[in-house]
């Protein structure tokens, strides 16, 4: 096995991944499939793909799952507010099953545009309510637990190390802003069974012990792991916000109801930022991976872009900066597509592990994607490196970034103007090309149809078709005065 050092949330350090299975057990927190997921959800799921790729670089089998809640994560990460799913189906007017099954569906496909390997299991939490009846009933039975209107709830003062995780400082805690007291005895407690309205009937319940209801956001995943990855799990990953409330919760029930560690490593990835703030679903300040393709941006110069910060570093997201790394990505494939454009030798496997060296021990340094994707610009651009070998590196460290970078790069999109067919034409031509194609839209809008025509004209002139859609303006080369 490879050495792979990863950063533990718990321990607060990098340390050597090891176990002693034969596949490691790796539970990736889900979607809510209440709406779309967000480009800002899909960072964490690329870096856990990163992940999960190392991991099998490195010799590991990993046993990868992932759910889907489906019930149960109410609108405030507390106890308080609407089932986000049951709102869902109220804003279109479905039923929750619908909306379910609608939202699976996109998610699965923005994971398949994103090349982010299936989960070898993805259990859904309304197939689940028996084992989560099951750990709820330990928990009671131990005394963890105590009843009030609203449910049953864990008593976090019968948990002493509750706080350690996310090193809370509890007495502070605000009330409202992470939690309603309401009933609770201590600020911190959570629900893990909530019992159904007395006066309606919610779309989502089931029979319990303890009356007709729903499990506790937090229980699920417990639940879910369990039945799935022996304990403790290795791996456990999720988004940044999961420390202090979810994961947080989810180590209380599970090591209060089995009195053994829940899981040995903890990795969380930052968020992406939207104008400084957290992009989110509930915000409304959300861009997805349709919204980019509708913008001419492929899903994969969103993973490339995503490369562009460490996994546990903040990134901000712009159209602009996405589109820059549209062209980044079309550039590094081009590059590829002229150094591989040689007779294939076959290259030793110790030449290219030579070659790659850097590369891997970035990627194995807690996953530090940009400096693994400078290493192989760098590769590709070094004169001392046969283009046999470059290939074969290519390919190899393609396995672990997943960015098809052997495919045609036959579009480019240089100042909002898509170019097609231009492969060999060098950028500052088609940068001129579309100055030149802006001046005209320009003098379009200011009704200067002499000036456009004349610009229309010289362009056209030099072999190249001009299209103006609605999306915007696309040149086609048609190789008479452009290599193509
Ligand atoms: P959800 O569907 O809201 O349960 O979130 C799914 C995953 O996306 C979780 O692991 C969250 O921590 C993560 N997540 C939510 N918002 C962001 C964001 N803006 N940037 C990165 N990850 C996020
Ligand atoms: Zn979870």
């Amino acid at each position: 096995m490879k050495k792979f050092y990863l950063y533990n949330t718990k321990t607060r350090k990098k340390e050597e991944f090891s176990t002693t299975r034969k596949k490691a057990g790796m539970y990736c927190c889900g979607p809510t499939v209440y709406n779309y997921a967000h480009i800002g959800n899909m960072r964490t799921y690329i870096f856990e793909d990163v992940l999960r790729r190392t991991l099998e670089y490195c010799g590991y089998g990993v046993e990868h799952v992932m759910n889907i809640t489906d019930v149960g994560h109410l609108s405030s990460d507390g106890d308080s507010g609407d089932d986000k799913m049951e709102k869902g189906a109220a804003r279109e007017g479905k039923t929750v099953w619908d909306i379910a099954k609608f939202y699976t569906d996109s998610f699965m496909r923005n994971c398949e545009d994103l090349k982010i390997l299936r989960p070898t299991i993805i259990p859904k939490a309304t197939d689940h309510i028996n084992e989560m009846i099951a750990l709820v009933q330990k928990l009671v039975e131990k005394g963890f637990t105590y009843e009030n209107s609203d449910g049953i709830y864990f008593d976090t003062s019968k948990f002493p190390d509750y706080a350690k995780f996310a090193r809370l400082d509890v007495e502070n805690l605000q009330e409202g802003h992470r939690i309603d007291v309401g009933e609770k005895k201590n600020k911190t407690d959570f629900a893990l069974w909530k019992f159904s309205p007395k006066n309606s009937k919610r779309a989502m319940e089931w029979d319990s012990p303890w009356g007709v209801g729903f499990p506790g956001w937090h229980i699920e995943c417990s639940a879910m792991s369990l039945k799935y990855l022996p304990q403790p799990l290795d791996i456990h990953c999720g988004g940044v916000d999961h420390i202090p409330i979810h994961h947080t919760n989810e180590i209380a029930q599970v090591e209060a109801a089995t009195g053994k560690e829940f899981c040995r490593t903890w990795v969380h990835g930052e968020f992406l930022v939207i104008d400084n703030g957290k992009m989110s679903k509930s915000g409304g300040n959300f861009v997805t991976v349709d919204t980019l393709k509708d913008k001419k941006i492929e899903p994969l110069a969103y993973r490339y872009f995503c490369y562009s910060s460490h996994y546990r570093k903040q990134l901000a997201f712009s159209i602009d900066n996405v589109s820059g790394s549209q062209t980044g990505l079309n550039n590094l494939r081009n590059l590829v597509k002229r150094t591989v454009r040689c007779d294939e030798k076959k290259a030793a496997d110790g030449e290219i592990e030579n070659v790659l060296e850097k590369f891997y021990k970035a990627v194995l340094d807690d996953m530090n994607m940009p400096v693994a994707l400078a290493e192989v610009w760098g590769i590709l651009r070094n004169a001392e490196i046969s283009n046999e070998i470059k290939k074969a590196a290519v390919m190899k460290a393609d396995e672990i970034l997943a960015l098809d970078l052997f495919k045609e790069a036959d579009e480019k999109i240089i100042d909002g103007i898509k170019f097609e067919k231009f492969e060999n034409t060098p950028e500052s031509e088609l940068q001129k090309i579309a100055s030149s194609l802006n001046k005209r839209s320009e003098a379009k809008k200011a009704k200067d149809f002499k000036t456009a025509d004349e610009i229309r004209n010289a362009v056209i002139a030099q072999g190249i078709e001009i299209l103006d859609n609605k999306d915007g303006v696309v040149c086609r080369n048609l190789g008479t005065n452009f290599a193509g």
